[in-house]
C-alpha cells in the first residue's frame, strides 16, 4: 500500500481468496459488496467463496501442516516480528481501510492497528518459549517426557467489530505454535484481513500456512470444514448465539475449541470511588468502538450516594461527543455497523423507557445517510429491561442505583454472560472482596480498559471457553504429548 487516500487503500487490497499462497477467484467468479457504514456506499467487491473453495483452503492448510510444524520456532517468531513491524509501518493506511469498512473513528482504528500488531510482537517472543518436561516417575524406574506440539490445521472465525485485532489474536499464537490455518473474517469487514494476509506473505509466511476465505455464506462454507475430520481446532470470536451452534457442530469430531463470545459487562461505582476516574473509565468502557465491543460496559450500577452526580457528569460528557464519519477530524462517535444494529439499539432504548427509565441525553437515531445513533444515558433502568440481559452493542449507558455491596454483586452476576466487569472503589478490602465474587473472566479494577496482548483475555459462563493472549494464549494451539520412558 502506498497512497493514504480512500480509493488508494481500497485499491491496494487483493480481493480474492488466499489459498495455498495464491490469490484465487471464488467459484464462478462470485463476489459480494463491502459497504461503508457511514454512507451506505459500496466500497468494493470481494470474492464470495463457495463450500468447494472452503474445502480447497482446508486442503492447502492440511498439505502445509507437516512442513510448517517442522519449521524452527525462531523462524516462526521472526515472521511474526516482521509482521509486527510491517503493521506499524503501515498503520496509517490500515487504519483508514478499517475506518472505511467498519466505521470507527480514525484515532481508534490507529489504536486497533497498534493493538493488533502487539499480538504479533508478543507471540514472536512466545514462539521460542514453548517448553516441555522431564521427570522421574514416582517408582523411580521410569521417566516422563512431556512435549508440546502444534494442534494442527485450525479454523479461525472472526467478527466485524475489531477486524484486525481479532485476527492477529488468533493468527499470532497459531503461527508461533506451528499450526496452519483457514481464517474466515466477517463478511462486513473482510478488507483488513485481506491486507493482513498479504503483509504476512511479504513477511515470509510459507504458502498454505494462512488461507483466507471471504464469503457471504458463513454457515454453509464453514460447517463442512468444522465437520471435516482433518481440522483439529476451531477458534471463534463472535456472538454467544453463533458460538453455541458451532459448539454443537464441533461435537461431531470432538474438535478442540476456543470460544470468545458475547458479554454483558457490569460497571460498579461505589460511594468511596474516585469519581473523576470512574467517569473517565465509564467513557472508555462504554464508548470504545462506539459501544460495539464485547467488553463494553452494558449496565452501570452506581451506589446511591454518588448516583446523581455520576449520572449528571456522564450525561455532560456523552452529550458533548462529536458524531460523524470516522474519517472526519475530531469525530468520536462513528456509525453503527448496519441498520439492524441501529434498530436493535432503538428497540432496547424504547423498551427501557416504556418500563420507566428516564432518558437524560440522546435516545434517538441521527438522520442518514449512514447508521448513526446518539450517545445516550438512561437512569432508573429497571432490572427487567431487555438491555440488562442483552448486549446493547451501541452508545447507550443505562444507570441503575444500588444501596449495598451485596445488592451490587448480585445484580452484576445476574446474567448468563461472564466476560468482564468493572469496579470503582478506593477501599482495598472492598475491591478484593468484590473482585473475588464477580463471575467474570476479567475485571477492570479502577480501570476502564482491560485488553492487553500480554494478559489472558476471555470469559466464563456463556462468554466463552479458553483464553487469548498472555502466556496461556499459545496453549490454545498446542497439544501436550506424554512419552513414558522405561530405563
Ligand atoms: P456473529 O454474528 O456471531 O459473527 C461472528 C463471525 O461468525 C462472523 O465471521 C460471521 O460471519 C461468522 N458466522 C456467523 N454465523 C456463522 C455460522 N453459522 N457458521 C460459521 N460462522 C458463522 O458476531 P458479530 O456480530 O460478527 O460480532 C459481534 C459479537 O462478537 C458480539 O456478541 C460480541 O460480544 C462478540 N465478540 C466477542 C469478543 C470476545 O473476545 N469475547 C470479541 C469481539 C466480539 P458473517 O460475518 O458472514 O455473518
Amino acid at each position: 500500500m502506498s497512497a493514504v487516500t480512500e480509493s488508494g487503500v481500497i485499491e491496494a487490497v487483493n480481493k480474492e481468496l488466499l489459498i495455498g499462497g495464491k490469490w484465487t477467484p471464488a467459484t464462478d467468479g462470485r463476489t459480494f459488496g463491502v459497504h461503508d457504514p457511514a454512507t451506505g456506499a459500496v466500497l468494493c467487491e470481494v470474492a464470495d467463496a463457495s463450500p468447494a473453495d472452503g474445502l480447497a483452503a482446508l486442503d492447502a492448510a492440511v498439505a502445509a501442516q507437516a512442513d510448517w510444524a517442522a519449521h524452527p520456532p525462531r523462524e516462526r517468531g521472526e515472521i511474526l516480528r516482521r509482521g509486527y513491524e510491517a503493521l506499524m509501518a503501515r498503520q496509517e493506511e490500515l487504519a483508514l481501510l478499517m475506518t472505511l469498512e467498519m466505521g470507527k473513528p480514525l484515532a481508534e482504528a490507529r489504536g486497533e492497528i497498534a493493538y493488533a500488531a502487539e499480538f504479533f510482537r508478543w507471540f514472536a517472543e512466545e514462539a521460542v518459549r514453548i517448553d516441555g518436561g522431564y521427570a522421574v516417575a514416582p517408582n523411580g524406574s521410569g521417566r516422563f517426557l512431556v512435549a508440546k506440539q502444534p494442534v494442527g490445521p485450525s479454523l479461525l472465525i472472526t467478527p466485524w467489530n475489531f477486524p484486525m485485532a481479532m485476527g492477529t489474536r488468533k493468527i499470532g499464537p497459531a503461527v508461533a505454535a506451528g499450526c496452519t490455518m483457514v481464517i474466515k473474517p466477517a463478511a462486513q469487514t473482510p478488507l483488513s484481513m485481506l491486507a493482513l494476509a498479504e503483509i504476512l506473505r511479504e513477511a515470509g509466511l510459507p504458502d498454505g500456512v494462512l488461507n483466507v476465505v471471504t464469503t457471504k455464506s458463513a454457515g454453509t462454507v464453514m460447517e463442512p470444514l468444522i465437520r471435516d475430520g482433518r481440522s483439529r481446532k476451531l477458534s471463534f470470536t463472535g456472538s454467544t448465539e453463533v458460538g453455541r451452534r458451532l459448539l454443537e457442530q464441533c461435537a461431531g469430531t470432538v474438535l478442540r475449541t476456543s470460544m470468545e463470545l458475547g458479554g454483558n459487562a457490569p460497571f460498579l461505582v461505589f460511594d468511596d470511588a474516585d469519581l473523576d476516574a470512574a467517569i473517565e473509565g465509564a467513557m472508555q468502557a462504554k464508548m470504545r468502538n462506539i459501544g460495539e465491543a464485547c467488553t463494553a460496559a452494558n449496565r452501570f450500577y452506581v451506589q446511591r450516594g454518588v448516583a446523581d452526580e455520576f449520572a449528571r457528569r456522564l450525561t455532560e460528557r456523552m452529550s458533548a461527543l462529536p458524531i460523524g464519519r470516522g474519517t472526519e477530524d475530531g469525530v468520536v462517535v462513528g456509525p453503527l455497523i448496519d441498520e439492524a444494529a441501529v434498530e436493535k439499539v432503538s428497540s432496547l432504548v424504547a423498551d427501557a423507557a416504556q418500563r420507566g427509565a428516564r432518558v437524560l441525553t440522546g435516545g434517538a437515531t441521527v438522520d442518514g445517510p449512514g447508521h448513526f445513533y446518539q450517545p445516550t444515558v438512561l437512569t432508573g433502568v429497571p432490572a427487567d429491561a431487555r438491555m440488562t440481559s442483552e448486549e446493547i452493542f451501541g452508545p447507550v449507558a443505562p444507570i441503575s442505583v444500588f444501596d449495598t455491596e451485596e445488592e451490587a454483586v448480585a445484580a452484576a452476576n445476574d446474567t448468563e454472560y461472564g466476560l468482564v466487569s468493572y469496579v470503582y472503589t478506593s477501599e482495598l478490602k472492598r475491591a478484593l472482596r468484590v473482585c473475588e465474587r464477580l463471575e467474570t473472566g476479567m475485571i477492570g479494577l479502577n480501570q476502564g480498559i482491560v485488553s492487553n496482548p500480554a494478559a489472558p483475555f476471555g470469559g466464563v459462563k456463556q462468554s466463552g471457553l479458553g483464553r487469548e493472549g498472555g502466556t496461556v494464549g499459545i496453549e490454545e494451539f498446542l497439544e501436550t504429548k506424554y512419552i513414558a520412558v522405561s530405563l
